[in-house]
């Protein structure tokens, strides 16, 4: 099948991570926590479609609603009952949501996020973190700053594959800092006072690593944004509806200015979404930032976001706490083979999403300590996992669903030992 794509799916993948790990995995279906490929091997899976699949693959509740309304039309370019149901949702979930507005992808959902952070301030600069990945845009993909003298040496901390074809105009505007350290952000807004627009952050590191922010370091940033008005952006793609109903922002206590959501916002199906504070989301609504999309609210999507968001709201006091304990669960059972077979291990994370580094470390709090890992033994140990039925991200990161029960906890528990065993 990968023969046959590369003859007319340029590389024969279409997008170069699923070609990370090798050979592509061709899938045939998937229910539940589980999938199983071409040639018939069944796959527990802890990568979600990198994580939206947050009722487990095939969900009856999203099943249901999809075909409901794929039968009521598919596209409109008009609106309908689930738009403002979807939003209002969001609203009561998110606790920095006031207003909100959708498109199709994540990259998408920054790229609105950060025009209108510069349409409301008028300035030009944008603040973000290494290793934090915002979506492939030209103006965010960059992890460069020509001009960084901040933090000691310029850093390519994204490895993004290809990047020739971006300009330098596209990194102009961007600072890219280390993550975890308050004091480079504070020089940074001296440095370059009344011309920066937004901070954007991934609350949780969970691009490089499910990184947690040091205590204070959310904190810090929303202090120095509202001292020096600029706008705080939490990137919510992974973070939102998984570290709790109310994202990342509830998880940690902090609340941006704007938040952006995708992945498991419908559960499977291409939704994203900018969500703010009012008088922030107030230069989309009258207009003086322009927001377009011709999939934007495409029914089906939305239909499906109405029935996940429905679940996640009304069953939080149990959907969160099981899905943080069967991470949790896991992320022990890690922990106690790497002692057993004395590989050097350690894992982060809250839970129903986690990272598993190889490293003598003790503690991962920035890009640089994630890329000093053991990588050629962490792509080893994914290829592991794979042969003993275990799907996880290549780079070590794992995603819980509700529907990932005790006993596939316990059995991939038993592939575990048995990959360390072999590693
Ligand atoms: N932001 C974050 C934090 C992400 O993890 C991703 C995707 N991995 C994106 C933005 C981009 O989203 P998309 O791939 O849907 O464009």
């Amino acid at each position: 099948m990968y023969a046959r794509a590369r003859r007319s799916v340029a590389g024969g993948v279409s997008s170069d991570a699923r070609r990370a790990a090798g050979t592509p995995m061709f899938v045939d279906h998937a229910s539940g926590a589980e999938l199983w490929d071409v040639d018939g091997n069944r796959l527990i899976d802890y990568v979600l479609g990198q994580g939206p699949n947050i009722l487990g693959h095939a969900a009856p509740a999203v099943v249901k609603a999809v075909s409901e309304q794929v039968a009521r039309g598919v596209a409109y370019a008009a609106q309908h009952e689930w738009e403002a149901e979807v939003a209002e949702r969001i609203c009561a979930m998110v606790p920095g949501a006031e207003l909100v507005r959708f498109n199709t992808v994540g990259s998408e959902a920054v790229h609105g996020a950060l025009r209108l952070a510069r349409g409301l301030t008028g300035r030009p600069k944008i603040v973000k973190f290494e290793g934090n990945y915002h979506g492939w845009l030209d103006p965010v993909l960059y992890s460069v700053h020509p001009d960084l003298a901040l933090a000691g040496q310029a850093s390519q901390p994204n490895a993004v594959p290809g990047s020739a074809g971006l300009t330098p105009h596209s990194a102009a505007d961007l600072i890219v800092l280390p993550y975890n350290d308050l004091g480079l952000v504070r020089d940074c807004f001296e440095r370059f006072s009344g011309q920066i627009a937004a901070v954007i952050c991934e609350p949780l590191l969970c691009n490089t690593g499910a990184i947690m922010p040091v205590p204070g370091f959310l904190e810090g940033l929303r202090e120095l944004c509202t001292a020096q008005g600029a706008l705080l952006v939490f990137d919510e793609i992974i973070t939102g509806f998984r570290l709790a109903a109310g994202g990342a922002q509830e998880f940690f206590g902090v609340t941006p200015d704007l938040a952006t959501f995708g992945k498991a916002i419908a559960g499977g199906m291409p939704v994203s979404a900018i969500a703010g504070r009012e008088e922030v989301m107030a230069a989309i609504a009258d207009g003086r930032v322009a927001h377009a999309g011709t999939f934007n609210s495409q029914p089906v999507a939305m239909a499906a976001a109405a029935a996940v968001l429905s679940i996640l709201d009304e069953r939080r006091e149990a959907v969160y706490p099981a899905m943080h304990q069967a991470g949790q669960a896991l992320m022990a059972g890690i922990r106690a083979a790497g002692e057993r077979h004395g590989v050097p291990v350690l894992v982060s994370g809250p839970g129903s999403v986690f990272q598993v580094y190889l490293t003598e470390k003790s503690d991962v709090r920035d890009y640089r300590d994630f890329a000093a890992c053991d990588r050629p033994r962490m792509a080893r140990l994914h290829e592991l996992l794979l042969e003993r039925g275990v799907n996880t991200v290549p780079r070590g990161l794992w995603f819980l669903s509700t529907a990932h029960s005790p006993a596939q906890v316990d059995e991939t528990l038993g592939a575990v030992d048995a990959a360390f065993a072999a590693l």
